[in-house]
């Protein structure tokens, strides 16, 4: 790839250089290295981005959906090609493992595919003589220029998300990735010139808070999603709504799973350290308090506190890693304060991740898998959202408990539950406030045709992301009723 020292925004089928003063490194987690240097975009670069978008629509919409899939096969074919490459890339900037790093391309794979059936999924209904000789029929348009503004945490899959089934439907596109991590789709961007789509259908603005306010504000944005932290999905969803525009926002979550004395313990430990441990713990699917009801509290502690003990921490590129590092030195600072509280309120530190070294790697942000038990169920440990690598253990005597647990809990994002009972998992499965449940699933990640279906304070918003969702929120609906009466069929 073309390494960029400063990266550029691509706006209108071109890459621009910014005229920014300010601009922030782009570190490698797990060596401290500068990759890039990312601008942070002034609010005329983001308006010119917008315009482009805005010109480039007409022509788009007016092309066929059987036409426009035809980029997405190509770029599906494109990301198979460098499947390695960008993989490589995701863990060079983002701190994850090389396997997970493959595993979220191939999830972003999957999104392009989804939205290849477009011709179909977008597709109304209608009905004959809804009175007599009048029919009525329900087309879906696009809805002009959208925009998505995404997280560090899955520098690709997040924004495949929006991006296919955004110009899919018929919009032109903005993406303004995270500034922590925009190397992965700067290169994708590069790699999407190869599609020869028209100028201006998809662009990229680098940059922060001036950047996503004028997204926010600029009338000729119809729609915005977000996929980040909890406070400022909160401010994207009341600021967009408030410029009238149809917004999704997807926040931060603090995800229980719930495991019964009946559970396959020794499945189910390894699927909660996985789950817990995986990405460092910054996936916003990951479990965060594990609620052992009864007995299981003995069996599970031992299980999952030998198994975190023997996770191998080291640099994602490395053989063998199974855990990366965190994404910075200041979120490794929080983390630790985070654990350094649990204990003094009372919590038992059975696996201490605080100042952790790697060997070859001591500027890297690691933090090794911590766990924490007698966690007080409504202390703060349960409540804060931590986003790295520890799991909380609270004991329950009762599902009812668990559940009560997860109720009080102000997120809504991911709730498990882990048994052999098919009653106790249906009572679960019907009672959990959560939009993504588990039953013996750690990580319960919908598929690219599912909706990704966070809830409480994970979600701000009505349509989700993905699947029959993002068709929902990418286009809207006109209903047409023609009158032809029976008596002007005789004129022929
Ligand atoms: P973040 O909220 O700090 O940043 C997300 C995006 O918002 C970035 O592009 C950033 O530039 C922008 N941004 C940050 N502050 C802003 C402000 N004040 N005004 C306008 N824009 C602003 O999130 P992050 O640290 O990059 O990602 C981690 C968070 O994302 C976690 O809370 C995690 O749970 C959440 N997340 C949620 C989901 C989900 O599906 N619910 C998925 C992935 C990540």
């Amino acid at each position: 790839m073309t390494m960029h020292t400063t990266l550029s925004h691509h706006i209108n089928g071109r890459w621009q250089l910014s005229a920014a003063t300010e601009s922030l490194d782009v570190l490698n987690p797990a060596t401290g290295e500068s990759l890039a240097r990312v601008p942070l975009g002034t609010q005329a670069e983001t308006s010119a981005a917008i315009e482009a978008a805005s010109a480039a629509f007409p022509a788009w919409r007016a092309t066929p959906p059987e036409d426009r899939i035809q980029y997405l096969f190509k770029l599906k074919t494109l990301l198979e090609e460098h499947f390695e490459e960008l993989a490589r890339l995701i863990t060079m900037e983002n701190g994850k493992t090389l396997t997970e790093a493959k595993a979220e391309v191939r999830r972003s794979i999957e999104n392009v595919e989804v939205a290849c059936g477009i011709p179909t999924l977008m597709q109304g209904y209608n009905l004959e003589d809804v009175a007599r000789g009048i029919d009525e029929i329900m087309f879906r348009q696009p809805l002009g220029v959208v925009a998505a503004i995404t997280p560090f945490n899955f520098p690709v899959m997040v924004p495949f998300w929006f991006l296919p089934y955004a110009i899919a439907c018929g919009n032109t596109f903005i993406l303004k990735p995270s500034e922590k991590v925009p190397l992965s789709m700067n290169r994708l961007f590069e790699l999407m010139d190869q599609l020869g789509l028209p100028e201006g259908v998809l662009n990229m603005v680098h940059g922060a808070k001036p950047a996503v306010d004028t997204l926010l504000e600029h009338p000729a944005v119809r729609a915005i999603s977000f996929v980040g932290s909890t406070p400022v999905a909160r401010y994207i969803y009341a600021e967009a709504s408030r410029h009238g525009k149809r917004v999704q926002a997807q926040g931060g979550a603090k995800n229980h799973v719930v495991i019964l004395p009946d559970a396959d313990m020794e499945m189910t430990a390894q699927i909660i350290s996985d789950s817990a441990f995986g990405c460092a713990g910054q996936r916003c699917l990951a479990v965060s308090v594990a609620v052992t009801v009864g007995e299981s509290h003995r069996t599970f502690t031992k299980a999952i506190t030998d198994l975190a003990a023997s996770i191998n921490v080291n640099y994602g590129l490395e053989e063998g890693a199974q855990m990366g590092p965190v994404i910075n030195s200041g979120s490794k600072a929080r983390i630790e304060s985070l654990i350094g509280k649990g204990a003094e309120q009372g919590a038992a530190l059975l696996l201490d991740g605080r100042h952790a070294k790697v060997s070859k790697y001591e500027k890297g942000s690691f933090v090794r898998p911590t766990i924490l038990d007698h966690v007080p169920a409504d202390g703060e440990l349960s409540r804060t959202e931590i986003f790295g690598p520890v799991l909380s253990l609270v004991s329950a005597e009762s599902v009812d408990q668990a559940l009560g647990m997860i109720s009080r809990n102000p997120y809504g994002n991911a709730a498990s539950i882990f048994t052999s009972s098919g009653a106790a998992a249906r009572k679960f499965r019907n009672e959990a406030p959560a939009g993504n449940v588990g039953v013996n699933i750690g990580v319960a990640a919908p598929m690219a045709y599912f909706p990704f279906s966070g809830w409480k304070d994970s979600f701000f918003g009505v349509v989700h992301g993905q699947g029959r969702d993002a068709i929902e929120f990418y286009t809207e609906k006109k209903v047409v009723i023609e009158r032809w009466p029976r008596e002007w069929s005789r004129k022929f």
